[in-house]
C-alpha cells in the first residue's frame, strides 16, 4: 500500500454547502505537477482563513487541499530547474485555490511556481514571512519604484497588527521610514513599537467615509484593509505620494474620490502576489532574507502544530491573530 499522510480537505455537497475535514491522502491522490515537495512548514494567511471558513469564494475546485504557501524539500522532480534535496518556497499561483495546496505533508506542483529558499533561511523562517510578508515586501518595492524615500515624510501602514502590516512596519522602519501604524488593537501598541512604528493611530480615524481631500499626513502608505480605510489613506497622502494597496480586510469596495489623484498627483499602486512574475518573487525573497531583522521576525511569528491549522484559520478571520502564524508539519 502507498504511504499515506494527513491532509485537510475542503468539500462541497450538492447544495453547495462547504465542509472541512481531516483525511489521509497518498501521493497518487495529488494533482498533476513535475515536482513533489515534502512540506516542512506552512502558514495561515487571511486568504487561507477565507478558504477554510468559506467566507469568500477562494476555493474554486472541490474537493481541495487548502494552503496557499509552503516551504519544504524536493523529494521528486522531472523539472530541469529542481532536483531531490533542493529547498524551496511556494506562494500563490492558485495553489490552495484551484490546485491542491500546503495543508498536507506532501505537495505536487509545477516547478515553474517554486523559488529557492534563500541561503541561511529555514523553512519555518520562510513561513514566518509567508505570503503576507512577501506581499509586504512587494508593496515596499512598489513604493520605492515610486520614489517614496524616508526623506519624503512619514508612511502609514494599515491593518498594522496583522501579517502584511507587521512585516511592512519592520521592513519600512528598517529602511529609516517614520512609520505610522493604524490598528484597531490599542493593546498591541508595544508590539508595534518593537517592530519599529514611530506613531500609532486608531483605525477608527480611517475606517469611516473619506472626505475627498484630507490634511496631508503621509508621503505614502501600505494598505492591507481596502474600502473606506484605503480611501482615507489616499485622501491624506501628500502631493505626489503613493499608496500600495494589497488587501481587503475591511472590504473589497473603494468608496473614494478622484481628488487625491487629480489635485495632488497621488498614485494608487496595486500589488498582487499570486501571479507576480518569477523575477519579482526572487528579488522580494532575496531582499527579505537580507533586510528583515531576524529578531523582529521572531516577535511577529507564533508557531502552531499542523493539528491546529483549522482553528487558526478561523481565528485570523475573526481578527484574533497577531502578526504571523507558522504551521509546523509533523516529522
Ligand atoms: P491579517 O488578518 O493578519 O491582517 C489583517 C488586519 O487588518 C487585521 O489584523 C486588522 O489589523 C485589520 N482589519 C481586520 N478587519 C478590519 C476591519 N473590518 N476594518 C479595518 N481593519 C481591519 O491578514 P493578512 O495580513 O494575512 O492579510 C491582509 C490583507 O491582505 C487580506 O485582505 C489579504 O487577503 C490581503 N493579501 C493580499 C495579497 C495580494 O496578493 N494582494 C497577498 C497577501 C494578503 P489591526 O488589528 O491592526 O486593526
Amino acid at each position: 500500500m502507498a504511504d499515506t499522510f494527513q491532509a485537510v480537505l475542503i468539500s462541497r455537497d450538492e447544495d453547495k454547502k462547504q465542509s472541512v475535514e481531516w483525511t489521509e491522502l497518498s501521493e497518487d491522490d495529488l494533482m498533476e505537477g513535475d515536482v513533489t515537495v515534502a512540506v516542512e512548514a506552512t502558514t495561515v494567511n487571511y486568504k487561507d482563513g477565507l478558504a477554510i471558513t468559506g467566507k469568500a469564494p477562494v476555493v474554486r475546485r472541490f474537493p481541495l487541499v487548502p494552503g496557499i504557501d509552503f516551504a519544504g524539500t524536493v523529494t521528486k522532480s522531472s523539472h530541469t530547474g529542481w532536483k531531490e534535496g533542493d529547498k524551496v518556497i511556494l506562494n500563490g499561483w492558485g495553489v490552495g485555490e484551484t490546485h491542491y495546496g500546503a495543508y498536507a505533508e506532501r505537495a505536487r506542483v509545477n516547478g515553474d511556481w517554486l523559488v529557492p529558499l534563500p541561503d541561511g533561511m529555514s523553512a519555518k523562517d520562510a513561513m514566518a514571512v509567508g505570503t503576507a510578508g512577501y506581499t509586504a515586501m512587494l508593496c515596499v518595492m512598489a513604493l520605492e519604484r515610486h520614489g517614496i524615500t524616508p526623506e519624503r515624510g512619514p508612511v502609514v501602514v494599515t491593518g498594522a497588527a496583522g501579517g502584511v502590516g507587521s512585516v511592512a512596519i519592520a521592513l519600512l522602519a528598517g529602511q529609516g521610514h517614520h512609520v505610522i501604524a493604524s490598528t484597531g488593537r490599542a493593546s498591541e501598541a508595544d508590539y508595534l513599537k518593537e517592530l519599529g512604528a514611530a506613531e500609532i493611530i486608531d483605525r477608527e480615524e480611517l475606517s469611516g467615509p473619506a472626505r475627498p481631500l484630507g490634511k496631508e499626513r503621509w508621503a505614502g502608505g501600505i494598505d492591507a484593509v481596502g474600502s473606506h480605510t484605503l480611501a482615507n489613506a489616499l485622501s491624506m497622502t501628500s502631493y505626489g505620494g503613493a499608496v500600495a494597496a494589497c488587501g481587503l480586510a475591511q472590504g473589497m469596495d473603494l468608496p473614494a474620490s478622484v481628488a487625491p489623484f487629480i489635485l495632488r498627483g497621488v498614485s494608487l499602486l496595486g500589488v498582487d502576489s499570486v501571479m507576480a512574475p518569477k523575477e519579482l518573487r526572487m528579488e522580494a525573497w532575496q531582499r527579505i532574507a537580507k533586510e528583515l531583522d531576524h529578531k523582529k521576525l521572531g516577535a511577529i511569528a507564533s508557531v502552531v502544530p499542523f493539528s491546529d491549522v483549522i482553528s487558526a484559520a478561523t481565528d485570523i478571520i475573526e481578527g484574533r491573530v497577531r502578526g504571523r502564524v507558522v504551521v509546523e508539519m509533523p516529522g
